[in-house]
This record gives structure tokens, C-alpha cells and sequence, in this order.
């Protein structure tokens, strides 16, 4: 099967810094992949290649078999992190979906009969279909991101990308927009989702792929999420916990070893405190 996206040996920078190195990456469709990685990792970066937004310094970027060359490409939905709108942008639902008709919207700036029927579809889908009129500033944190994957969607993508989708809501709604995702790729979308919650990607991405600056590994969540991955991806010591059949993934907690200078009861010989153990003097 040909892969929807496919990333060979693809390297990008900024500046003289690369935050790329190397990218091997196949997405075939029907695949629900997460992309994980600390702060800093290129994981943004990868999406911006993936939507045709940055052209790799070195490598290729194709979409079911064509080479993209930083051009947007139709068969991409995209959907922003909310934390990067501006919601007092004086537009209603509907007319942020219709936003997404990108298709024919250069053409024809007003909806077709039928565009306005695929919105009605697609909102009822998303079960939002009674908001159609409200003002976007006016809605709660899993209603807005349901209006920018409908947004996506109008635009009838084979592949959905997503930045932070659950950033910035709380945890129920987090939940409740990684069901709709799942759902949807049960209907037969791609996803290919950023996500910095790691148990949220392990209780609801099928696929993950860490990165850090490089893949560090990828497959399903119980063969990439072990502490040897996650301690290379992260940087950091980090603790796996399986139980239930689940996976909870967590930074090992330190002893902190603090160091404090405590006013000295001999004068001029100050005593230094550890974990609140006084351990030594300073003579
Ligand atoms: P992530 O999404 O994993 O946090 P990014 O893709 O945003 O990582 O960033 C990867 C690296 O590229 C970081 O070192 C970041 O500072 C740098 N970077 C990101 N965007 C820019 C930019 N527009 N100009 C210069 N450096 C950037």
C-alpha cells in the first residue's frame, strides 16, 4: 500500500542548528499516530514539513506518492492549537467552518447550497450543529476545537493534522476530543496528532513515534512507552507503570538533594544542610 505521507531522510533548520535530522517516517492511511517528544523536539516543525509549510534543507516530503515542494496540500486538513487563535475575531461558527472550504473558495467566495448541507452534515456530525450562529468567543474549550476539526473537515482531507489538540482544555475535554478523533479514524481518517500528555497518547493513539530532534522510535504505545525510549526521548528518568492492562507514564520522582547554608551556631562556622539532615560543618 502506498504510504499517504511519506518523510525520507528529511532534515530541516532554522538557522545553522538543525531540528530535524534524518526523518524516516511512513503514515499509511486509516493510521492514528501521535507524535511525542519534549518541548523543543521539532515536533511542530515536522507538521509545518508534513503541511508544506517549510521545505526540508535536505530529503523529500511526499503525499500519497507526490513530492510536496512547499505548497499547501488539498488532501491536508489542519487544525491549530487553540492557544494560537484569536477569539475576539468577530465571526460565527459557520463562518469559521465555511473558512475551510479551500477548494473552491478562491474561486467562489460564497457557499453553494450544497457546501451549506455538507456544513450542516459535518456539524451534526461533531454535534455542534445547534451553535451554528454563535459567536466563537462564546464557546467552551471542546466546542471550539469541534469548530476547527469541522473546519478541517469541510475541506474533505484524506489525512488530519493536529497541533496540541487537547492543550489548553481540561481533562475531560481532553478525553472527549481524543474519542471524536478515534472516531473519526474509526470512519476512515488518517491523524497524525502532536500531544504532550503521554498517558492521554497511551490510552488513545494506536501509533506513536517519539521524537527528539531525530525519531528515537515508534509502534503501538506498549512497545515504545518503556523507560529506555522515554529516558532517550525525553532526556530525563522516566517511569513506566503498568497496570490494568494500562500505562501510566510518569517523570521519576527525585530526592532533591538541597544544599543550604543554615545560620551557624558556632560563629564562623556555618553548617550545611541536606534533605533537612544536618550533615557537615564548614570549618
Ligand atoms: P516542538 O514543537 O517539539 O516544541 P519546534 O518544532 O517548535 O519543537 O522547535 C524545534 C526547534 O526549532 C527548537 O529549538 C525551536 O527553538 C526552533 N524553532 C522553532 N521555530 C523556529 C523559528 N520560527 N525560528 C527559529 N527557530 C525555531
Amino acid at each position: 500500500m502506498q504510504p499517504l505521507i511519506e518523510l525520507r531522510q528529511v532534515s530541516f533548520g532554522y538557522g545553522a542548528e538543525p531540528a530535524l535530522e534524518n526523518i524516516d517516517l511512513h503514515l499509511h492511511p486509516g493510521q492514528f499516530a501521535a507524535l511525542v517528544g519534549p518541548s523543543g523536539a521539532g515536533k511542530t516543525t515536522l507538521l509545518k514539513l508534513v503541511l508544506g509549510g517549510l521545505q526540508p534543507n535536505q530529503g523529500e516530503v511526499y503525499i500519497h506518492g507526490q513530492l510536496l515542494n512547499g505548497q499547501p496540500n488539498p488532501h491536508v486538513g489542519y487544525v491549530p492549537q487553540l492557544e494560537t487563535i484569536d477569539w475576539n475575531f468577530p465571526v460565527t461558527v459557520e463562518q469559521v467552518v465555511l473558512m475551510g472550504r479551500i477548494r473552491r473558495a478562491a474561486i467562489w467566495p460564497w457557499p453553494s447550497m450544497a457546501e451549506k448541507r455538507q456544513m450542516r452534515t459535518i456539524l451534526e456530525q461533531l454535534e455542534i450543529d445547534h451553535l451554528a450562529q454563535r459567536h466563537i468567543r462564546d464557546l467552551s474549550g471542546g466546542q471550539r476545537q469541534r469548530v476547527f476539526l469541522a473546519r478541517a473537515l469541510i475541506a474533505e482531507p484524506d489525512l488530519l493534522v493536529l497541533d496540541e489538540p487537547t492543550a489548553g482544555v481540561d481533562m475531560r475535554t481532553a478525553e472527549n476530543v481524543l474519542h471524536l478523533l478515534a472516531d473519526l479514524n474509526r470512519q476512515g481518517m488518517t491523524v497524525l496528532m502532536t500531544i504532550h500528555d503521554l498517558n492521554a497518547a497511551a490510552a488513545h493513539a494506536p501509533w506513536i513515534v517519539c521524537l527528539n530532534r531525530r525519531i528515537i522510535a515508534q509502534g503501538r504505545p506498549e512497545e515504545v512507552f518503556v523507560e529506555d525510549i522515554l529516558n532517550e526521548t525525553y532526556r530525563g528518568d522516566m517511569m513506566v507503570i503498568r497496570q490494568d492492562g494500562m500505562l501510566f507514564v510518569q517523570q521519576r520522582p527525585h530526592s532533591h538533594t538541597y544544599h543550604e547554608v543554615v545560620p551557624d551556631p558556632v560563629p564562623g562556622h556555618p553548617i550545611e544542610k541536606v534533605n533537612d539532615g544536618y550533615i557537615s560543618a564548614s570549618v
